[in-house]
């Protein structure tokens, strides 16, 4: 299998590093890369904006902007060409999936299908109780005050969260030939170790498992992510190395992930995730 990063971001997360994408590329060759995707987020459709709760910087700092949107594939292009000899560089996204904004999504996706090479689509959002859009990855706060009757029942928030990620995998992307991988399937288990979440109980994880046959079914892949492992309260990777073994098993390509939103986090627990997966 050749060595692939198939999830990184760049300066326009707002919440990374201002490192330049030629010091990630430089890195990423110096690690013996040899394939590397640039999947900055996506930006999210204008209405999203209206209904949005939560940290005023959440909202500001999770995705590019429109206007930033030409000048990120300008970027793109540019690192291409100049690395063209030393490495394969894909343009991507890492794209929200909104189940209010799927017609918006699907035409945004329509609009930039022709320079988009790979795409990681993710929750990150998800409705509470009351409706409201909240960020489930910004943090713990966020979380456990929009979620309070969920994160006092895990259950019912798993259930929420497979549901949107479920429905992700569902969503018509009208793309016929754009790579798709769904992004870090456990990233409901972020703040795990703090907000004591229990492991999966077999409903929760028969709802995984239908996932991975919708995703083989979809021809899609799945973004192994490795950001967990460096997050306090997670610890593993996301998916789990359980689920990643179900998922291979039935056949679904696994795609390593750093999500580096600096330098410095490429690469990291490459060996450990790959030897995994190939000693299935
Ligand atoms: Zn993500
Ligand atoms: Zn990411």
């Amino acid at each position: 299998m050749i060595k692939k990063d198939g999830h990184t971001h760049t300066q326009f997360s707002h919440h990374g590093s201002e490192e330049k994408l030629d010091q990630y590329i430089e890195y990423a060759i110096e690690l013996g890369f040899k394939e590397y995707v640039v999947t900055e987020h996506a930006p999210l459709p204008s209405q999203f904006f209206q209904e949005f709760v939560g940290p005023k910087d959440a909202q500001i700092n999770s995705a590019m902007t429109n206007a930033e949107l030409p000048i990120y594939r300008e970027e793109v292009k540019r690192v291409q060409k100049k690395y063209k000899n030393n490495i394969m560089i894909k343009a991507g996204l890492e794209v929200d999936y909104l189940q209010k904004y799927e017609s918006q999504t699907r035409e945004f996706l329509q609009e930039n299908k022709d320079w988009i090479d790979e795409i990681v689509l993710s929750v990150h959002f998800l409705p509470n109780s009351s409706s409201d859009i909240v960020p489930i990855d910004y943090d713990p706060e966020t979380l456990s005050n929009y979620f309070m009757r969920e994160c006092r029942e895990p259950k019912k928030l798993f259930e929420r969260y497979y549901e949107a990620v479920s429905q992700s995998v569902q969503f018509d992307t009208g793309l016929l030939d754009t790579t798709i991988r769904i992004g870090h399937l456990t990233l409901i288990r972020k703040y795990q170790k703090l907000l004591n979440l229990p492991k999966f109980d077999i409903g929760i994880s028969d709802k995984i498992l239908n996932i991975l046959q919708d995703i083989k079914r979809k021809n899609y892949q799945l973004d192994f992510n490795a950001a967990g492992f460096s997050k306090p309260y997670n610890g593993e990777s996301y998916p789990t190395f359980e689920i990643a073994e179900s998922a291979k098993k039935i056949g679904i390509p696994l795609i390593y992930g750093s999500d580096a939103h600096n330098v410095a986090a490429l690469g990291l627990h490459f060996d450990e995730m790959n030897n995994f997966i190939e000693n299935i």
